[in-house]
């Protein structure tokens, strides 16, 4: 087999991805639609063009599990870290980056490095033979994307995403709320109490409906087609067409009794399921969204048992090409069904810049261990990158899968330190210290 790596998309995941595989001395050939082919979101021909914000978000590297990311991928030589660096604007904590100058300058430094080339054409069919990366986005191409689901079947490539926010289980007030399946359904104890049940009486429930039909809602960008309604309306969608039909659909209070309060049936039910095999993170049922996120976390936490929820992630809808990555790919980031092919980036299904960027690198750094026959190891789960790649191909549901940002409900617990709110901050220091420990052996053993 030819010992080129073609990377398709020359986005923050196939731009990381080359820098990777190039500097491990790997020949990469990147293949990048832009400028000849055009999304509805960006606007040069760029490499690693930002679409939307320009932030980073935060760079605390001991408090933060993006920040951790970033700590992560400067140790690795990181192109993207290594840019944002260099272009980096005043914002406080987080890391804010002058949009072009940045994109300019990681295109560049590609085109700079001697392992390097681009070639610009849109891609439409899957490669059959040679070593593959495809980094190609959210908006991957349609003719592209028609192709990958030939090879995965529809059901498990998705077009939008439509994300429940999801909660930490330690932050579920739990006198309020409790474990049960509708009508106790399930073989085992654990499945009769897969779900978590947040209660509310009429007026909770009018007051929450009144929340949500006020709150400002996004809209969808321009050329970004609303075809999300089947089966995943936004629940303001739900509220508008009628008071009732939130109580009849994802908040219905039937089958379930409140353990708490056996003798008062409740006038409607939240209900939130495992999101992790950890179960550290639980979704918020039915509760896909188009609230923006400062409405989004005051209204959930009217609910009774939420009241102090602590927010993995917020709900949102958007157009989004994601594969359903736990059944699909290995933890070397492979297609089970033809290996000469990884994915990477947010098609993987991890969300937002810098979790791309991040896939992107240890999928460049897996490909040319591969090629350059010296297995790799992936990344150790106690690492944020690990963590990522963990859930996304493993540790995730794959039945209710959405993309995900990197947080630290997808650690593996700390054992010793206090739970709660109380004992956040030294639990977080204790992640990212074992985790900064565990990426330094794993680049160790690269050397
Ligand atoms: C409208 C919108 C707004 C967003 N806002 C934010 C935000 O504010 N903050 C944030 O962190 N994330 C945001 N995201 C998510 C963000 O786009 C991604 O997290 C990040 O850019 C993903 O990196 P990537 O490399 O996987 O994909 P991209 O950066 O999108 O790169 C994919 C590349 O593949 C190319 N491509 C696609 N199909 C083909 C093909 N068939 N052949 C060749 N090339 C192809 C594309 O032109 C593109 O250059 C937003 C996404 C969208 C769509």
């Amino acid at each position: 087999m030819d010992n080129t790596l073609h990377i398709i998309g020359g986005g923050m995941a196939g731009s990381e991805a080359a820098w990777q595989a190039a500097n491990a001395g790997v020949q990469v050939v990147i293949h990048e639609m832009r400028p000849k082919v055009e999304t509805f979101a960006h606007r040069t021909g760029n490499l690693a063009e930002m679409v939307c914000s320009n932030s980073f978000r935060s760079d605390d590297d001991e408090q933060n599990a993006v920040g951790l990311l970033h700590w992560e991928m400067r140790a690795a030589n990181g192109l993207i870290m290594g840019m944002a660096d260099r272009h980096r604007l005043p914002a406080g904590g987080a890391l804010a980056v002058d949009r072009d100058p940045f994109s300019e300058s990681v295109t560049q430094a590609l085109m700079d490095h001697p392992n390097v080339r681009v070639e610009y054409g849109e891609i439409t069919e899957l490669p059959t033979t040679g070593h593959w990366i495809i980094a190609t986005g959210p908006l991957t191409s349609d003719k592209l994307g028609a192709a990958i689901q030939r090879e995965t079947g529809s059901e498990r490539l998705a077009f939008f995403d439509a994300i429940a926010p999801i909660v930490y289980a330690d932050s579920i007030d739990m006198s309020v709320a409790w474990e049960q399946s509708r009508y106790d359904k399930g073989e085992t104890e654990a499945e009769r109490k897969a779900y978590i049940n947040c209660p509310m009486t009429k007026p909770q429930y009018e007051a929450f409906i009144d929340a949500v039909l006020a709150s400002d809602k996004t809209e969808f960008h321009e050329g970004e087609t609303a075809g999300y309604f089947d089966g995943c309306l936004p629940i303001e969608v739900m509220a508008e067409r009628g008071r009732e039909t939130l109580r009849h659909g994802p908040m219905k209070p039937v089958g379930l009794t409140n353990a708490n309060d056996p003798a008062n049936k409740p006038y409607a039910v939240v209900q939130l399921r495992r999101d992790n095999a950890l179960g550290t993170l639980y979704n918020i049922v039915g509760f896909q969204t188009k609230m923006k996120y400062g409405p989004q976390s005051s209204v959930f936490r009217m609910i009774p048992g939420l009241e102090n929820a602590n927010f993995a992630r917020l709900g949102g809808i958007h157009r989004n090409t994601f594969l359903n990555s736990p059944t699909l790919l290995d933890d070397q980031m492979r297609l089970r069904s033809r290996p000469n092919i990884r994915f990477a980036g947010q098609v993987t299904g991890v969300e937002g810049y810098v979790e791309s960027a991040a896939m992107g690198l240890l999928a460049g750094r897996l490909a040319a261990a591969e090629i350059l026959g010296k297995p790799l190891q992936t990344a150790p789960q106690d690492t944020a990158m690990g963590a990522l790649i963990h859930h996304i191909t493993g540790g995730a549901e794959a039945k209710t899968f959405q993309p995900m940002n990197v947080n630290f409900g997808l650690f593996r617990p700390l054992d010793g330190l206090r739970g709660g709110r109380k004992g956040r901050k030294d639990r977080y220091k204790g992640y990212t210290d074992r985790a900064k420990e565990a990426f330094s052996q794993w680049l160790e053993s690269q050397s």
